[in-house]
């Protein structure tokens, strides 16, 4: 049966960093793009009116995106604020109210992770959560313990299915790409294995540091901040098994199979790094052990995949931005032509930002008479600005009850898992300097030779 629609769209934090980079932009498409007409809450304890609420939209699609006046003019039309702190009881039957005769709403917590508790609780005192839906933004926990405890406080107000977990990379064109491209095709599944696979790398870099958020990353480090959710999100769908139905709990059957079977990290598997500078951030401690950068290798435990090195790598202050997966395969037996090519010449790559490309390494050889060749990429390149953006994509199918894109309670915490222990038992942090790829520490993770395959700036495409 297909779940009914939310009949209201509720979002805490109207005032928030995320409600103007990401939430008024992804509004306003949802309104272009699918005729969205429910009404649209903000609460906020800003003392605002609904004209101030639409003026601060205003200013946030003018700097992401751009106005679309007639969505624009719809969404002021929906939208309606509520004013209130969330640890008081009035602010949810001020909510109540403004909900009028809508019997399913859309609660969307774009607010700080210690106010869940209180807002879920306040909403279901005031009645307004029956039939209704949550979207949590991430941090979801700070470690294992208090990711089990934030899904308990939820599970005491919503079922699980009405729980919807963000990581706007699985709303993510390229991500959504990588999964349709491993379970589309047939050529890949007989080389997707501890057989054929030498080593499988994922890089996240970013080319710059804390921008002002220096507070806010002292409280996360780079693991908590993308290693845990995006990347372990990102790894999972690259080598699960394959789901045995089409339907989402296959989907989340066969990640938590996989993310499950991931070793737990151990500090000997893990470097931490931090780039020279981030102590001098406003909000950082003199001596802060936060890391800014990351290089770890994971094991997993199965028979597709043991044995197998996977190594990811993430950071700030890095020479480029941009995430890059690279799945090595082996060398052929014996090199009958070519005495000095390399052992890494055969591989799959899937750049997943900021450009879209999946491409194949392979070696062809030089015209001439001589047997000798040279690597070459064969390259499938997708670029288009006219896809919805993750948090479109996500608060869509929130709205229409599809938790397809997002993670489910037992993903979160066997995710945890993996890290827990390496977050506990961190080693100290290296220096390293911006611009560079992090500290040389992070080599002492590779086995058997594994070199780092620093990803480029992509070639422009031919016109
Ligand atoms: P901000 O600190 O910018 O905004 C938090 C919002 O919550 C503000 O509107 C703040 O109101 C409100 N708030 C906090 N406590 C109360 C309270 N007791 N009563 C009423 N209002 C309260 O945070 P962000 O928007 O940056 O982040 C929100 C969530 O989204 C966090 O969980 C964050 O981790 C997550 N996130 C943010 C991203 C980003 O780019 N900003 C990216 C990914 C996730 P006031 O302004 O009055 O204090």
């Amino acid at each position: 049966m297909t779940p009914p629609r939310s009949d209201a769209f509720v979002f805490f934090g109207a005032s928030g960093d995320l409600a103007f980079k990401k939430i008024f932009p992804a509004l306003q498409a949802m309104i272009h793009r699918d005729g969205m007409d429910t009404p649209i809450i903000g609460v906020a304890r800003s003392g605002w009116t609904v004209e101030q609420l639409c003026d601060r939209a205003r200013d946030s699609i003018e700097h992401h995106g751009g106005v679309d006046d007639a969505a624009f003019q719809k969404m002021c039309s929906l939208m309606r604020y509520v004013d209130g702190d969330y640890n008081d009881p009035q602010t949810y039957a001020k909510i109540k109210t403004a909900l009028g005769d809508a019997k399913s709403p859309l609660h969307y917590l774009a607010i700080p992770p210690s106010m869940f508790g209180p807002v879920v609780h306040g909403l279901a005192a005031a009645h307004c959560t029956e039939d209704a839906r949550v979207i949590v933004e991430k941090p979801f926990g700070r470690d294992l313990a208090s990711a089990r405890a934030l899904n308990a406080t939820l599970h005491e107000v919503f079922p699980e299915h009405s729980i919807f977990r963000i990581d706007h990379y699985l709303g993510k064109e390229a991500v959504q790409n990588l999964l349709y491209f491993r379970f589309a095709n047939s050529f890949l599944e007989p080389l997707w294995n501890r057989d054929h696979v030498d080593c499988v790398q994922i890089t996240m870099a970013e080319n710059f540091g804390v921008e002002g958020r220096g507070a806010f990353y002292e409280e996360v480090g780079t693991i908590r901040d993308v290693v845990q959710n995006h990347l372990l999100q990102v790894l999972a769908l690259l080598v699960m098994d394959a789901p045995v139905g089409r339907d989402n709990e296959s989907m989340d059957a066969a990640k938590l199979q996989l993310l499950r079977a991931i070793r737990p990290l151990r500090a000997k598997d893990v470097v931490r790094g931090q780039f020279n500078g981030y102590r001098n951030e406003a909000g950082v401690a003199a001596d802060s052990q936060v890391e800014t950068f990351v290089a770890m290798r994971l094991s997993i435990d199965t028979w597709r995949w043991a044995g197998v090195p996977f190594y990811i790598r993430a950071g700030k202050s890095l020479p480029v931005t941009t995430t890059e997966v690279r799945v090595d395969l082996k060398a052929p037996p014996v090199d009958i032509f070519d005495r000095n090519s390399r052992d890494d010449d055969n591989y799959f790559r899937f750049r997943l930002g900021p450009e879209v490309v999946i491409s194949t390494g392979a070696r062809v050889k030089k015209p001439g008479a001589a047997m000798r060749g040279e690597s070459i990429e064969l390259i499938a390149r997708h670029q288009s600005n006219r896809e919805k953006s993750p948090y479109e994509r996500l608060l869509s199918d929130a709205m229409m009850g599809d938790t397809g894109l997002f993670t489910r309670d037992d993903c979160v915490e066997a995710a945890w898992r993996v890290v827990d222990d390496a977050i506990v038992h961190a080693q100290p942090v290296h220096l390293y300097e911006p611009a560079t790829w992090g500290p040389q520490a992070a080599s002492d993770v590779l086995t058997k030779g594994d070199v780092w395959h620093d990803p480029k700036a992509e070639a422009t495409p031919p016109c």
